[in-house]
């Protein structure tokens, strides 16, 4: 696909970090590649440009790099769904699972209209932990999912599959087995 090779071989794979055996998938090598990030963020707006979209919302930290410009690009609002204590008005938060111990996303209470259309985004799904908490949060604010969305999916993980058994649209740029 005309995105998916630029982005796949402008990312940068870390061997044994942050632990060994895990091979991460570092994104700063797309970010400071002009020609990467802009494809990166055109990938995107190609994806959602013809959709009524109200807004964004983007996972702390790294879907706020996406997030921002795909959002001022299609004319929609930008919603952070940031980690747990960062928000500061009243908020909504679910827990999730992670593989030692919980983690937690948070939300404002005003982020969305009931019915606003919007798109979830991230850097990466691995096991879908994150991107379903985020998910749950959006909806239980009453806003519809058009998509779920991300750079990169680990398929092996299962995490696409599991957030499509919930219900989801899924997007991935690129993928890595
Ligand atoms: P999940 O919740 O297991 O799907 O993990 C996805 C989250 O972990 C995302 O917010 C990613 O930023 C982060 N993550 C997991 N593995 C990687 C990686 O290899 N590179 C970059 N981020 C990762």
């Amino acid at each position: 696909d005309y995105f998916a090779d630029t982005i796949r071989n402008a990312i940068r794979t870390v061997p044994d970090w942050p632990k060994p055996g895990v091979a991460f998938r570092d994104i700063t090598t797309v970010l400071q590649d002009r020609t990467a990030f802009r494809k990166l963020v055109d990938a995107f707006v190609h994806r959602y440009h013809d959709q009524k979209i109200d807004a964004i919302a983007a996972i702390d930290a790294r879907g706020f790099i996406i997030g921002a410009p795909l959002a001022y690009e299609l004319n929609a609002g930008l919603v952070l769904v940031r980690k747990k204590g960062k928000l500061p008005f009243d908020t909504l938060v679910e827990d999730y699972e992670l593989e030692y111990g919980t983690a937690s996303v948070e939300l404002h209470k005003d982020a969305f209209k009931p019915g606003d259309k919007v798109v979830l985004v991230d850097d990466l799904i691995a096991t879908g932990g994150t991107m379903l908490a985020a998910s749950r949060l959006i909806r239980r604010i009453g806003a519809e999912i058009v998509e779920v969305s991300a750079m990169i999916d680990l398929p092996d993980l299962g995490g696409s599959r599991k957030l499509r058994e919930e219900g989801l649209n899924v997007y991935t740029v690129c993928q890595f087995e």
